[in-house]
C-alpha cells in the first residue's frame, strides 16, 4: 500500500508545515519515496533529507520554478537536483529577488484598498526567502480581512483581481534549462492549470524540443478523464509521468499529504524511470 508524493511544500518557501512535519506526514500517508519541490528554492532539503534518513523514507531533492506562458504561469518542477550546485543558487537568487520587487507592490495596491497590512509583517510569518502571495493571504486571515487563501486570491491577490501584480518571470525554456544545468529532470507541474484553449499535447511537444522530460499526470484536482488525457500525451510524446499532491498545508486546507482530496495515488513505479532519466 505504498505510494510517492513528488510535489510538496514546506515553510521554506508558501507551505505552513516544516520540513520535518512534512515528511512525518509522508511517513503518516505511507509514501515511501517523496520530493520536496518549494518555490525557487532548495533551502528545506538538508532538514528534509536528514527527517526522511531517521524515518526510513527516500527525499528527492526538488524544486518548482514559475515561468510566463501568454498571460498565464506555467510551472516546471525539477527532481534530483544537485542543489548545492553554486549557478543554481545565483539562479534562484535572482528569481527570489523579483519576489523582493512584486510583494511590496501588492502591499501598496492592498494599503490603497484600505487593509491594513506592512511587508514587513508577511516578512516576519514567512521567515525565507521565498516570500509569495500566500503568506500574503495568510497575514489577511490573521488579520481577519478574509476567511481563507481562497477568498484571498479571488478577491484581491489572483491574476486580474484587485491587488494583482505581475511578476517578472523566465521562459518556460530557461526554467527548464536551469533545473537542467544542475542535473535535474524537468517535469511540467499541474498542466490543468494551463489555459485550456491550447493543446496541452502542443505546448508539451514544445517544452520537449527544449528539454522537458515529465508531465505531473497525476495531481490533487485532476478530474479522472484529465489523468487520462495528460497520461496519453505522455505515450505519445515519450514523457515521464510523476504525480504528487502539492501539499501547502494552511493555505490549501482541502489537500493532504500523499493523498491529495483523497482520491490521489501516485503508483510506486514512477520512482525508478524518473531516477534513470537524472542519471542518464
Ligand atoms: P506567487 O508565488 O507569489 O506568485 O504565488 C503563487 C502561489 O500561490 C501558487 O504557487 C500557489 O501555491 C498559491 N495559490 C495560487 N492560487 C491560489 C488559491 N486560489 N488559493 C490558495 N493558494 C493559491
Ligand atoms: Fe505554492
Ligand atoms: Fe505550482
Ligand atoms: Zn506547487
Amino acid at each position: 500500500m505504498s505510494r510517492l508524493d513528488l510535489h510538496l511544500h514546506t515553510t521554506c518557501s508558501d507551505g505552513s508545515h516544516t520540513p520535518t512535519a512534512v515528511v512525518e506526514l509522508a511517513r503518516k500517508a505511507r509514501v515511501s519515496a517523496l520530493a520536496i519541490t518549494d518555490h525557487d528554492t532548495v533551502s528545506g532539503l538538508p532538514e528534509a533529507i536528514e527527517a526522511g534518513r531517521v524515518l526510513g523514507l527516500e527525499v528527492i531533492p526538488g524544486i518548482e520554478l514559475s515561468s510566463r506562458w501568454g498571460k498565464s504561469e506555467l510551472h516546471i518542477l525539477g527532481y534530483f537536483l544537485n542543489w548545492q550546485d553554486e549557478t543554481l543558487y545565483l539562479q534562484l537568487t535572482r528569481f527570489q529577488d523579483a519576489r523582493h520587487v512584486r510583494n511590496p507592490r501588492i502591499i501598496e495596491k492592498l494599503n490603497a484598498l484600505g487593509l491594513d497590512i506592512t511587508y514587513d509583517e508577511v516578512k516576519t510569518l514567512a521567515a525565507n526567502d521565498s516570500i509569495g502571495r500566500p503568506h500574503i493571504a495568510r497575514v489577511m486571515m490573521q488579520k481577519g480581512y478574509v476567511t481563507s487563501a481562497k477568498e484571498a486570491f479571488d478577491r484581491y491577490l489572483a491574476d486580474g483581481a484587485a491587488a494583482h501584480v505581475p511578476r517578472e518571470l523566465p521562459e518556460p525554456a530557461d526554467a527548464i534549462a536551469v533545473i537542467r544545468a544542475a542535473g535535474g529532470v524537468a517535469v511540467l507541474a499541474h498542466p490543468s492549470w494551463l489555459d485550456r484553449s491550447e493543446g496541452i499535447f502542443k505546448i508539451c511537444e514544445q517544452l520537449k524540443a527544449v528539454g522537458l522530460a515529465g508531465i505531473e499526470v497525476h495531481y490533487s484536482s485532476h478530474r479522472p478523464e484529465q489523468t487520462a488525457t495528460y497520461l496519453d500525451v505522455a505515450r505519445r510524446l515519450d514523457l515521464l509521468v510523476t504525480g504528487g499532491s502539492d501539499f501547502h498545508g494552511v493555505t490549501k486546507p482541502d489537500i493532504e499529504v500523499g493523498i491529495g482530496k483523497g482520491q490521489l495515488k501516485v503508483p510506486e513505479a514512477l520512482l525508478e524511470p524518473l531516477r534513470k532519466a537524472a542519471t542518464a
